[in-house]
């Protein structure tokens, strides 16, 4: 238990409904629970998880992930959700990736590791990156030199350029625009080069490559994204909270005379002292004219109607036969991006599962479902040959349309911070101001900062937002300070 949350347990017992259960929501109504709050938490869908769910497919009937979703070493508020609700051993981390080019060539970039020898930060990669066959010399030395560029204190100041701006000034390669950054970064970021804010991008290189090999390790889920969270419920009944599934939030009104939230569902009212929204920006946007008229309501309505949306589509195909030993792969030139061996990666799956992810295309996701899926059949054969000699048994397309929101330049301003324009009321989701792009780990952050703002207004200060992982070896001398 953080410092201060005995002392919030020991305040009178006050009361608050989160509404909305994605990651945002759970991970704020666990820290509050543990901290002694009775939490209602309340979700208009009949699962938890929101956008990071899985469910039984009726076309295939297997449990799938809307998509897979993958974390790394640096999401320490997320790690820190799963360890409160007991899941952190169900992540499976690796440090390898491997890039296959059409033909099948492989480069491998990982830390570098020698028995018990590895290099400091931010060289632990250095090796590896040289060796790789899938860039040519002048592609290692323009990523190098963007690299360094990437640790300097400008490159976390919005200066409104966006990134492909970025890269044309730093003299970026084709090759390294096409097999790094748009791949890696772009779809990290799941949007457009043109449509990237500099210090996102750069976040995502300190992080994933220059910080430390811990930041950077990758981890995934080994068994289907909704069974991490079936903790939740019984984590928030024995600490007096209760989930209400199902249960469509359709406004709120704050009664000033007793001093509380009354709040309207399709099957009837709530009340409580506090009230968290922790909903995506679209949900907030449809929730507004129904919540009280404040002056702050206007500015925050403006701030929401600068965010868009990017698709994400995910391939789920299932062979007579393995197509490949790797758990998990990065292609190269072509639509599909990312390859994982749900096989591999989850436990207790039988057969021979591949799912493949397309990120940040909209042209992909205007496809029709059956040219779609030949793209996506034909392409993958160019990387794993004995997919052509594979029968595929099954397959299901998951487009998401309305996946994550966009990081262009001067998007912080439309990122309001967690306490709303109402009173007890605040506001959590991936959108919200963390500094993070649209991720798990945004909206962990997000549910544990309002834990955070909310036990500062009972007068009871508990830490709830864990900190960032130190950066390490040479990195903690280069590391910017934001100017
Ligand atoms: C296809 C796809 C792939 C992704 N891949 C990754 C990845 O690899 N790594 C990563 O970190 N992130 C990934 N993301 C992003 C990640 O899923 C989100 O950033 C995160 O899950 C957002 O959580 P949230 O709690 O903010 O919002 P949500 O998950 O959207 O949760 C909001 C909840 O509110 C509920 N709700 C809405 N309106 C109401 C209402 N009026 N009343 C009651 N309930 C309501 C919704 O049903 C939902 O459950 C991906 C997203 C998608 C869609």
């Amino acid at each position: 238990m953080h410092p201060g949350q005995e002392k919030l347990r020991e305040s009178a017992q006050r009361s608050v409904t989160v509404i909305g259960a994605g990651v945002a929501g759970m991970s704020a109504a666990c820290a509050l629970a543990e901290a002694g709050v009775r939490v209602r938490l309340v979700e208009g869908r009949s699962y938890l998880g929101g956008r990071a769910s899985s469910y039984l497919h009726p076309g295939v009937n297997e449990v799938i992930d809307n998509c897979q979703h993958v974390l790394f070493g640096c999401c320490t508020n997320l790690i820190g959700f799963y360890r409160r609700i007991g899941v952190a051993d169900r992540i499976h981390w690796t440090s390898e990736m491997t890039m296959i080019e059409p033909g099948g060539r492989r480069s491998r970039l990982g830390p570098f590791k020698l028995g018990p020898l590895s290099l400091p930060a931010p060289l632990h990669g250095a090796p590896s990156f040289l060796n790789a066959r899938a860039f040519t010399f002048a592609d290692k030395l323009a990523l190098g030199r963007a690299m360094r560029a990437m640790v300097r204190p400008e490159a976390m100041k919005d200066t409104r350029e966006t990134l492909s701006e970025w890269l044309r000034r730093h003299k970026q390669t084709e090759g390294a625009i096409n097999r790094f950054w748009r791949l890696v970064i772009a779809s990290a970021l799941n949007a457009e080069l043109d449509s990237i804010a500099v210090p996102y991008a750069a976040k995502v290189i300190r992080e994933l490559f220059l910080n430390s090999a811990e930041a950077g390790s990758m981890g995934m889920s080994t068994v289907p994204l909704s069974e991490l969270y079936a903790g939740v419920t019984p984590f928030l009944n024995e600490r007096d909270g209760s989930v209400l599934l199902n249960t469509h939030v359709e406004g709120a009104a704050w009664d000033e005379a007793t001093g509380k939230w009354l709040i309207c569902t399709r099957t009837g009212e709530l009340i409580s002292d506090y009230m968290i929204l922790a909903l995506p920006f679209e949900a907030t946007q449809k929730l507004l004219p129904h919540l009280p008229a404040e002056e702050g309501a206007e500015k925050l309505a403006r701030q929401i109607e600068r965010h868009e949306h990017w698709p994400l589509c995910s391939v789920h195909l299932w062979f007579d036969r393995e197509v490949t030993d790797l758990e998990h792969a990065v292609f190269l030139d072509r639509e599909i991006h990312w390859m994982y061996n749900k096989s591999r990666l989850q436990t207790g799956r039988g057969g021979h599962y591949i799912e493949l992810v397309v990120s940040a295309t909209r042209a992909f996701a205007a496809l029709p479902r059956e040219v779609a899926i030949q793209q996506a059949l034909t392409e993958l054969a160019e990387f794993l040959p004995t997919v052509k000699e594979a029968k595929l048994e099954k397959v299901a397309l998951i487009k998401e349309v309305r996946a994550t929101f966009g990081v262009p330049p001067g998007i912080d301003a439309a990122r309001p911070q967690a306490i709303s324009p109402w009173p007890n009321c605040f506001l959590a989701g991936d959108w919200v101001q963390t500094g993070w792009p649209s991720t798990m780990e945004s909206a962990a952050r997000s549910g544990h900062t309002v834990a955070q703002e909310l036990g500062l207004n009972v007068g009871n200060p508990m830490n709830c937002v864990e900190p960032d992982l130190k950066p390490r070896g040479l990195m903690r001398l280069l590391s910017p300070t934001v100017p």
